[in-house]
């Protein structure tokens, strides 16, 4: 079983398996010609629990055949131009290249003495994404598993943040009365957070958005008056730069204005909108965010990064202390005070993946600006396709996009009772997802349900993007026939 470990005399062996595996992959990518084959669990899972995982097949070549029929032929492929569903996006090379890297050389960044030059280029990644955020010099951060880590850890400095010097600040009693305030479209982990946070459950306060999805400044306002008036703490107002749903951007400045007025911690959750730090055409759009106390950038969302990559910035290096934990076999006091770099002393988690690596490879081969051009396209191309679904009579398009999301819903020419509308475009969904044509995501609004295209992929088309239409308003009318077929 050692000639399995990977060392100084395995390289042979760890060259061609790896090898093995990265062709399977490349066979695949190169002959998938639909995002996903529409498997079904009750196919699929038999396959997988069928599999005696005490009876190994001692060979990587047996193992990866096994892995074709179980994994690969069904997968989902985020790089096809017909996957329009969730905020994934297709993956450039030289991320890719990192991350086989990473896992092969198996640094953790939680010490130096297991990382060395990791934590270094995590540490100037993260320079440069505060540079290009703006916050100042006294900024720092940690890269985190996601967005919704980014925001726990963003959400734990902010409370810890509103206490001092608090008259009759009581532990947990005191938890009770920190409000934060969140737009409508803002996401779940932001109320996931509170929970873990120990805050009460009706501690976020839901602030309405317009017609355009952004956080309504004097709603906010109102909410903040008011948590002063009943005696309420507001502990912080989360800001979202790219709604997960419709990518729309909250005013920024004006919220930092009120964030400053009322004493509270801003925290732009840019999870999907971070994609513009490095556009040149459209970096404006996130102005204010320089003002934030921290902030949440997932880099394999719109910096088109493999699964995990992200970060939570912050202004004031210092306020990561409230993370901080020594550990006398880890990293105690001592070595804060050698200045020995520990990345665990600002996260929230131990033993961590150097995801860092994929970002600095991608800066190294294509830059900065090479990211933001592959991100203007997708926003170019959810222009595009707002302006085929607005001239288009069997749709309702909700927004205009910001980013790269559309939301819209399929609107039959003869139906008026909308619980069968409702039921048309589920019906729509799932029907293109069982033939794997295409795959399309789905959400509410204002109580209805609605389709929804992410778009991240620089290969999709306008032409994709009609025929996918096409694809649906078939199915929807599908529906609506056998439905008539059913009531007659
Ligand atoms: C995706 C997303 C998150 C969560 O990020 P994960 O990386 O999926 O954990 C948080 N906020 C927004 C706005 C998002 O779009």
């Amino acid at each position: 079983m050692r000639s399995h470990l990977l060392n100084d005399t395995t390289a042979e062996q760890y060259r061609s398996s790896v090898t093995e595996g990265i062709e399977r992959v490349a066979a695949k990518l190169a002959t998938t010609n639909r995002p996903f084959t529409g498997v079904t669990v009750d196919a699929l899972a038999p396959s997988i629990d069928r599999i005696d995982l005490d009876r190994p097949l001692l060979d990587t070549t047996a193992a990866l055949d096994e892995l074709e029929e179980l994994y690969l032929r069904d997968a989902i492929y985020f790089h096809h131009p017909r996957y329009l569903a969730h905020l994934n996006c297709p993956v450039v090379i030289p991320a890719v290249v990192g991350e086989a890297v990473l896992s092969a050389v198996n640094s953790s960044l939680d010490t130096w003495d297991q990382s060395a030059g990791g934590t270094l280029i995590e540490r100037r990644l993260i320079d440069w994404t505060t540079e290009r955020i703006g916050l100042g010099p006294a900024a720092d951060g940690v890269f985190t598993s996601g967005g919704t880590q980014s925001n726990l850890q963003a959400l734990l400095l902010a409370r810890e943040e509103a206490k001092p010097g608090r008259a009759g600040w009581e532990e947990p009693a005191s938890y009770a009365k920190l409000r934060l305030f969140a737009s409508e479209v803002s996401h779940f982990s932001v109320k996931k957070s509170a929970k873990l946070l120990g805050l009460s459950e009706d501690s976020v306060v839901s602030i309405p958005v317009g017609h355009d999805k952004r956080l309504q400044t004097v709603a906010l306002a109102h909410e903040l008056e008011r948590c002063r008036r009943d005696g309420l703490i507001p502990m912080a107002v989360v800001a979202t730069a790219g709604s997960t749903d419709f990518g729309s951007i909250d005013p920024l400045p004006e919220i930092a204005e009120l964030c400053e007025q009322f004493g509270a911690w801003l925290h732009v959750d840019a999870a999907y909108g971070c994609g513009l730090l490095t556009s040149r055409r459209n970096r404006h759009l996130i102005d204010g965010i320089e003002r934030a106390d921290s902030v949440t950038v997932d880099y394999h969302k719109s910096f088109f990064q493999p699964v995990s990559s992200s970060a939570v910035l912050v202004r004031d290096a210092a306020t990561l202390r409230h993370a901080t934990y020594h550990a006398e076999y880890l990293n105690p006091r001592r070595m804060a005070q050698e200045r020995i770099p520990n990345q665990v002393d600002k996260s929230l988690q131990t033993t961590r993946r150097f995801d860092a690596l994929k970002l600095w490879m991608t800066l190294r081969v294509m830059g900065a600006d090479g990211i933001g051009e592959l991100f203007d396209e997708v926003c170019e191309l959810a222009a595009d396709g707002w302006k085929l679904l607005a001239a288009d009579p069997r749709f309702d398009v909700v927004v205009q996009p910001s980013l790269s999301t559309l939301v819209f819903r399929y609107i039959p020419a003869a139906v008026t009772d909308p619980a069968e509308i409702d039921r048309a475009n589920l019906y729509a969904r799932k029907a293109l997802f069982a033939s794997g044509d295409a795959v399309v995501a789905g959400t509410k609004v204002g109580g209805r349900h609605y389709l929804k295209f992410t778009l991240l992929n620089p290969e999709t088309t306008t032409d994709d993007i009609a025929a996918v239409l096409d694809l649906i308003a078939g199915h929807a009318e599908q529906y609506l026939g056998e439905s008539l077929d059913r009531a007659s």
